[in-house]
C-alpha cells in the first residue's frame, strides 16, 4: 500500500512516530495508502526548517513573493485534471466539485498576487514639528493552519496563500482523511519557485495539533473544523498567548417568503443541501419556508427533484453527489435519520436504505427531506453534515428570522424573496456572518473575507480577503524625528513638541 509521510524542508520525508492512519476511498470503502501521523519529533523538524529558511523570505521583496503565486496558480490551472482526481479519489466529491474546491483556493492565491500593494502601511508627515509617524507590517513569523477534510484545497489555500505571501512560513496539519493534495500543493509551490522551509506539511491527528499547539516558536494559528476543536484550538492557543482565530459547524438555514420564486428556491435548495453529499459548511441544511400555503408548494416541488438525485463514485461524470468520508460519518448521518423520525419528523423522502450497486461497501448515503421538524428535535440543533434537509414550518417572517437568531451556529443563512425592503430587513437583523438574498451558498469570493458568527467561529478575524492580511502580520508604527543640523546649523535650546 501506498505509503504517504510529511513534506518537510522542501522534500517528501518519512514519518518517525511510529503511527499511522488508514486513508481510503470512500466510493469502494478500501483503504488506498498509509497515512504517518506526526508526533513532536516531526513536528520540531518542520519548526527547524521554518526557523532557518523564514528571515530570508520575509526579507525578499513583496513583489518577488508575489511573482511564486503567478507561477503557482499556472501550475494549478496545467494541474487541474490531475488534483481533481487525487481530490475525488480521497474525499469522494464528484471531480467537477473538486475543481471547484481547488478554484476557490486558486482565487486566494490570486488575490495574494496584491501582496505589494495589501501590505503597504500608514504615514503620517508631520505628525509634530519634524516628526513622521508611519505604521508597517510585519510577518508573524511561523505560522500553523489546521484543516477540515471536506475542502483539502480550498482551506489550505485560504491560510498558506496569504501567510505566505506576508513573509511567514507556514507549517500545514491537513485533515487525515484526504492528505494527498496538500502534500501535492506543497510540491508545487516549491515548483513555483517558494524557498525550502517556507511551506511545509505535517500530517497527523490530535498528537500533532497537541504539539503544534505547545510549540513556543509557532506564533499563530488558523483553525477550521468542527466546532468541539475549535473552540478547543482557539481556547489553547490564545492561553499561551498565540494569535489565533478558529472557525467551526454550521446549520445554514434559507427563509423562503411567500413571493419568493419557488422553482428558483426549490432548484437552490436541492444544489445547496445535497451538493457534496450536504458536507459543507455552507450547505444548506433547513428550508424555513413561510405560510403554510409556501410550505405545501415547496415540499411538493422539493419531493421529486430530491427523488430524483444521482448518487455515483466520483467515476460517474453524471453523479450529482458522492459517498460521505467514512463510515462512522455514514453511520452517524443514519442515526440521526432514525432520531429525526423517532422525534416525529415526517420522512417524505426516505434513501435510509440505498445501496449503490456495485459499491456495496462504499460509504454512501440516500436523500432524505424531512418535513414538520421543529426546533426542539435533535435533527435540527445538530449539525448532520450529510444528504438530508429539514424542511421547518415558519407561520410568518418573523417567527422565521427567529430561528437562524436563536440557532447556536452563524456561518451563513440565505433568503429567498422579490420584496427588497423583507431582504434588506433580514440582512441588517440576523446574528449571522455571510447572508445570501436569492443566492443560496454566500461564499464570499477571495478579496472579501469568510466566516461566521456565534460558535461557528472563534476570534475576530476572518479567512481571506484583507482580514488575512492582518491576521498574518503584525502592525509596528514608527515614530520619527530626524535632527536638522546639517540644514539649519546648531540648535542649543531644548526642542519640545507644541
Ligand atoms: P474535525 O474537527 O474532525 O477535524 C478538523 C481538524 O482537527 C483535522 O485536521 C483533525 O485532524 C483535527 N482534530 C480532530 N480531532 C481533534 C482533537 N481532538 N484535537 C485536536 N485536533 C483534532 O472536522 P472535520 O470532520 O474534518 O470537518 C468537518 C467540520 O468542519 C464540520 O463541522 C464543518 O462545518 C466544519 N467546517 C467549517 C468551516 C468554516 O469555515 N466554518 C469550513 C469547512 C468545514
Amino acid at each position: 500500500m501506498n505509503e504517504i509521510g510529511h513534506f518537510i524542508d522542501g522534500a517528501r520525508v518519512a514519518g518517525t512516530s511510529g503511527r499511522f492512519a488508514d486513508v481510503f476511498n470512500p466510493a469502494t470503502g478500501q483503504a488506498t495508502a498509509r497515512l504517518a501521523l506526526a508526533g513532536r519529533d516531526e513536528l520540531q523538524r518542520a519548526v527547524d526548517a521554518a526557523r532557518a529558511a523564514q528571515p530570508k523570505w520575509a526579507a525578499t521583496n513583496p513583489q518577488r513573493r508575489a511573482r511564486v503565486f503567478i507561477r503557482f496558480v499556472e501550475l494549478l490551472n496545467a494541474h487541474m485534471q490531475e488534483l481533481a482526481e487525487l481530490l475525488s479519489s480521497e474525499h469522494g466529491k464528484t471531480v467537477e466539485d473538486s475543481k471547484g474546491d481547488i478554484v476557490r483556493g486558486l482565487e486566494v492565491c490570486e488575490f495574494v498576487i496584491g501582496i505589494p500593494h495589501l501590505m503597504k502601511g500608514e504615514f503620517t508627515e508631520g505628525a509634530g514639528p519634524g516628526i513622521d509617524m508611519y505604521s508597517i507590517r510585519q510577518p508573524v513569523g511561523i505560522g500553523a493552519g489546521i484543516t477540515p477534510f471536506n475542502f483539502p484545497a480550498m482551506i489550505p489555500m485560504w491560510m498558506f496563500a496569504p501567510a505566505v505571501a506576508c513573509g511567514n512560513a507556514f507549517i500545514l496539519k491537513p485533515s487525515e482523511r484526504d492528505p494527498s493534495v496538500p502534500m501535492r500543493l506543497a510540491e508545487l509551490m516549491m515548483e513555483a519557485g517558494l524557498p525550502k522551509g517556507i511551506l511545509q506539511v505535517v500530517n497527523g491527528d490530535k498528537d500533532a495539533v497537541d504539539a503544534v499547539l505547545e510549540h513556543p516558536e509557532i506564533g499563530a494559528i488558523s483553525f477550521v473544523g468542527s466546532t468541539p476543536i475549535a473552540a478547543h484550538v482557539y481556547a489553547e492557543a490564545t492561553k499561551r498567548g498565540k494569535r489565533a482565530h478558529t472557525f467551526g459547524g454550521a446549520k445554514n438555514h434559507m427563509i423562503i417568503m411567500p413571493d419568493a420564486d419557488l422553482d428558483m428556491a426549490a432548484d437552490a435548495l436541492i444544489g445547496a443541501g445535497y451538493g457534496s453529499a450536504g458536507e459543507r459548511c455552507m450547505a444548506i441544511s433547513v428550508a424555513v419556508p413561510v405560510g403554510e400555503a409556501t410550505a405545501d408548494a415547496l415540499v411538493q416541488k422539493l419531493i421529486p427533484k430530491v427523488e430524483a438525485l444521482k448518487i455515483g463514485p466520483y467515476t460517474d461524470t453524471g453523479a450529482d453527489y458522492g459517498p460521505v468520508i467514512t463510515k462512522a460519518s455514514q453511520e452517524k448521518i443514519l442515526g440521526l435519520v432514525e432520531t429525526g423520525v423517532r422525534e416525529g419528523a415526517k420522512l417524505v423522502v426516505d434513501g435510509r436504505d440505498f445501496r449503490m450497486q456495485g459499491y456495496e461497501d462504499g460509504f454512501f448515503v440516500g436523500s432524505c427531506l424531512f418535513d414538520n421538524v421543529t426546533p426542539d428535535m435533535e435533527i435540527y440543533k445538530a449539525e448532520i453534515f450529510g444528504p438530508v434537509l429539514s424542511v421547518v414550518r415558519a407561520k410568518d417572517y418573523e417567527e422565521a428570522l427567529s430561528l437562524p437568531t436563536q440557532h447556536e451556529y452563524g456561518n451563513g443563512v440565505a433568503i429567498y424573496t422579490r420584496d427588497g425592503d423583507a431582504a434588506r430587513d433580514f440582512a441588517s437583523r440576523v446574528p449571522i456572518g455571510m447572508i445570501g438574498i436569492n443566492v443560496p451558498i454566500p461564499t464570499p469570493l477571495a478579496y472579501h473575507s469568510f466566516g461566521g458568527w456565534k460558535r461557528s467561529s472563534f476570534g475576530d478575524l476572518n479567512q481571506h480577503g484583507p482580514d488575512s492580511i492582518k491576521f498574518w502580520t503584525r502592525t509596528k508604527t514608527v515614530t520619527s524625528r530626524w535632527p536638522s543640523g546639517i540644514k539649519s546649523g546648531a540648535e542649543f535650546s531644548m526642542p519640545v513638541m507644541r
